[in-house]
């Protein structure tokens, strides 16, 4: 493959925490910037292991990872915050900051990375748009459904543009109608480029989005298969 179109590359990865659990084992992935990639598997099979490794949360005990340029397996630490600027992250619980507005939760990801108030007023309110949420910025998360919150999530992992939108079971505690419209609207977010990676567990969406699914085992990939949805 070449390698200025693999964003995402793991060659012979292995992750062992210190309790001597071998979560990850010989792990081989590239994924080409652009791609949508479902990653499945029963628990305990690796997944956010593999994601926090992304993540630079969890360091490889062996092998070679390179994300968007960065050499995660051999790079310092403090280049980590700005490694992460090229990610955005969505959880299973939404994570958002209860004692701040939609507005707030998601401006902080701006004001971060030092976004002038002007522009971050702009970004904001637009990925608020994109989310279907611009009538939402006062309200507080309590004051949203489980699928509202979990799209403030987006927007927040969104705003700053970021290459890569990782998403660790982002339907878990959604009903299936708000599942499939915060699966479209990942969908969309790759469609206007993001590299997007999606562990679930939800098959129903799996087999209707119809697009690459690796699938893990006991921290090993056993499957790897195109469903159609690449390049479309
Ligand atoms: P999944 O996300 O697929 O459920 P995980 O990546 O959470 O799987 O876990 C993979 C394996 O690693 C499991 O056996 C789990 O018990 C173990 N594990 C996960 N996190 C830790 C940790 N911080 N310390 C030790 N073992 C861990």
């Amino acid at each position: 493959m070449n390698e200025n179109t693999s964003l995402i590359r793991l060659k012979g990865v292995g992750v062992r925490y210190q309790t001597g659990t071998e979560a990850l084992k010989d792990i081989d992935l590239e994924v080409k910037k652009g791609e949508f990639v479902f990653m499945v598997g029963s628990s305990g099979s690796g997944k956010s292991t593999f994601i926090k490794t992304l993540l630079g949360e969890v360091k490889a005990s062996s092998g070679k990872i390179a994300v968007a340029g960065y050499p995660l397996d051999k790079m310092k630490r403090k280049k980590l915050p700005f490694y992460r600027r090229k990610l955005g992250v969505v959880f299973q619980e939404f994570r958002l900051l209860n004692d701040r507005n939609i507005f707030e939760n998601v401006a902080l990801s701006q004001r971060v990375i030092g976004v002038s108030k002007e522009r971050m007023k702009k970004n904001v309110h637009a990925m608020l748009e994109m989310v279907g949420l611009a009538d939402k910025e006062k309200a507080y998360p309590m004051e949203l459904s489980g699928g509202e919150q979990q799209r403030v999530a987006i927007a927040r992992a969104m705003v700053n543009r970021p290459e890569i939108l990782l998403a660790d079971e982002p339907t878990g505690n959604l009903d299936p109608e708000n599942s499939w419209e915060i699966m479209k609207l990942l969908e969309q977010m790759n469609r206007l480029g993001t590299t997007v990676i999606v562990v679930t567990h939800n098959d129903d969406i799996v087999n209707r989005m119809k697009k690459r699914v690796v699938t893990v085992q006991k921290g090993k990939i056993v499957s790897d298969r195109d469903r159609g949805g690449y390049g479309q």
